[in-house]
């Protein structure tokens, strides 16, 4: 049996990763707004350090692997920033020691396929500089469509950036990304509702299959990635996209 911890853990992706692996007789601690073993809001500082502190008491220091799932898709665009790339790395980061003592430790951060399209620069650059204050002014600044993907691209940077360091890979904690494309969750549910929403939807994460992804197709390959199974993919994102990637960028691998 494992510890590990999901964050986003009350919906989505991040509860069909909990109904997947508690299935499989591992402890999950869940992290979310409310409703989880550990309620905290990941948007400010002094929430993640809270969250923290919690995780910490609720597992007596031991913990296998984490899955930083939480995130915003709308809304304040600072939020999104602030979720998406400052309280998905900080949570990460805060558990490293934990993760150090593990025999086969794993850390995982949700991404997007979105991290392709065009980002807003000065918000990538400010995340990766951990400065929360630019990075959240920059959101502000930026087109509104630019925001969720800068958040997703510097976390898969910040992801393949640090996975190599001697903290991670030196400590054989193996740090890596997943992109979902389209996922059938309440995140998407009123694009996939509308004609409209469905055409935005074919045009920035084209679903090759002709559906979206179920929440619980996602949790299987968080399973892998979480677990010892995974003893050799390190610093990567992986598309789980139904073709949206192989779609609109083609040339590049
Ligand atoms: P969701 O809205 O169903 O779940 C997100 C969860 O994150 C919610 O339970 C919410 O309460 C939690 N959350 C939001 N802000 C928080 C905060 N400040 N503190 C703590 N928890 C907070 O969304 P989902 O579709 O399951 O998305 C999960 C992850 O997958 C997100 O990071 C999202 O960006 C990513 N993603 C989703 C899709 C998709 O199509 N659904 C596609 C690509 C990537």
């Amino acid at each position: 049996m494992r510890t590990i911890v999901i964050t986003g853990a009350a919906s989505g992706i991040g509860l069909a990763c909990v109904r997947v692996l508690a299935a499989q007789g591992h402890r999950v601690i869940s992290v979310d707004l409310r409703k989880a073993d550990v309620d905290g809001d990941l948007s400010v500082p002094e929430g993640r350090r809270a969250v923290l502190s919690r995780i910490e008491d609720v597992s007596g220091r031991r913990i296998d692997a984490v899955v930083a799932c939480a995130g915003l898709s709308t809304g304040d665009p600072a939020d999104i920033i602030a979720v998406n790339f400052f309280g998905a790395t900080e949570l990460i980061s805060g558990l490293r020691p934990m993760l150090a003592q593990a025999k086969a430790p794993r850390a995982l951060a949700i991404s997007s396929e979105a991290l392709i399209l065009s980002g807003d620069a000065d918000v990538v650059d400010a995340c990766l500089a951990a400065d929360e204050p630019s990075a959240r002014a920059a959101a502000g600044r930026a087109a509104p469509g630019a925001v969720y993907p800068a958040s997703k691209l510097a976390l898969s940077r910040w992801v393949k950036r640090e996975a190599v360091k001697s903290e991670w890979a030196g400590a054989g904690i193996l740090l890596n990304a997943i992109a979902p494309g389209v996922v059938r969750t309440p995140m998407t549910a009123s694009l996939l509702g509308s004609a409209e929403g469905l055409a935005t939807l074919n045009e920035t994460t084209p679903m090759r299959l002709g559906k979206p992804a179920e929440p619980e197709e996602l949790a299987l390959l968080v399973r892998f990635l979480a677990g010892p199974e995974n003893s050799f993919i390190l610093g990567q994102t992986i598309f789980c996209d139904g073709g949206a990637e192989a779609t609109l960028r083609p040339e590049q691998v």
